[in-house]
């Protein structure tokens, strides 16, 4: 496995078949250790250059994968491209889809608005009969400053013993929270993987797959959570120049 730095950020350059292929592993292996998965995309490479808890989660992360499209293009500029896009709302239905009778899967759903990780979990097991929803959760507003909180979701999560754990929070919350949890959580894998879990409910719609391969899916995005998240893109914006540039000056 290829790893190098895009925008100042270590990924690892995989396709998608790859990191299917190391999450089986994880999964096949007996140990619940939670190894963790990362969706680097923009946003999170301009959080990466001020936050040092985000560091340190990245750090500690299994996968890496390049989820924006725009790191995507820097490692084209860079003359050392990768193999493809793996965005986090692609690769947990496809890890999912790929259950079958040999080798069934159970998951836990963590994250998005009460109801929606129910609705994700019914979309996904009609789909799959080999998957096993074995849990889903939606904490409370701030629940991550709170130990009964944490607690719970730690008890949770051990009584149910899932292969992956799917913690939708939004970065940074979902990277430092699965870090600092890390050695208590029961499961094989964790996937912190954004907005999914509001996806597959259908509870957002995701960009048309032109916008995706494109580079515009934060444009339909954006239309649809303008207040939330025009003030995110236009940072990341002004961001990925001085990225781009960080990246000719320090090559890895
Ligand atoms: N969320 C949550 N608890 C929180 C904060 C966020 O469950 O305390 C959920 C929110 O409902 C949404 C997801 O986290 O489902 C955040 O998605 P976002 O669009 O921020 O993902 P990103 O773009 O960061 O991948």
């Amino acid at each position: 496995m290829r790893r190098m730095k895009v925008l100042g950020v270590d990924v690892d350059a995989v396709s998608m078949q790859e990191a299917l292929a190391v999450l089986w592993e994880l999964i096949r292996s007996p140990n619940y250790g939670c190894a963790y998965v990362v969706t680097p995309n923009l946003d999170h490479a301009r959080m990466l250059q001020e936050n040092h808890d985000l560091q340190a989660a990245y750090a500690a992360a299994r996968l890496r994968l390049v989820d924006g499209m725009p790191l995507v293009w820097a490692a084209r500029i860079l003359g050392r491209p990768v193999p493809e896009r793996v965005a986090g709302s692609d690769l947990v239905p496809a890890l999912m889809a790929s259950a079958t009778a040999e080798r069934p899967l159970s998951f836990f759903l963590l994250g998005a608005a009460p109801g929606v990780a129910d609705r994700a979990a019914s979309a996904m097991t009609a789909q799959n009969p080999h998957l096993r929803c074995v849990g889903c959760h939606s904490p409370p507003l701030g629940f991550e400053n709170v130990a009964d909180e944490n607690q719970r979701i730690v008890d949770l999560v051990a009584s149910a013993s899932p292969d992956v754990l799917v913690v939708g929070l939004g970065a940074p919350k979902q990277e430092l929270w699965v870090h600092r949890h890390q050695t208590r959580l029961r499961t094989k894998v964790a996937l912190c993987a954004g907005a999914t879990i509001d996806f597959m409910a259908g509870a957002i719609s995701r960009a048309p797959k032109w916008m995706q391969a494109t580079g515009l899916e934060w444009v339909h995005r954006m239309a649809s959570q303008p207040s939330r998240l025009l003030p995110r893109y236009a940072k990341d914006a002004i961001a990925f120049p001085k990225l781009l540039y960080g990246d000719f000056r320090n090559p890895h």
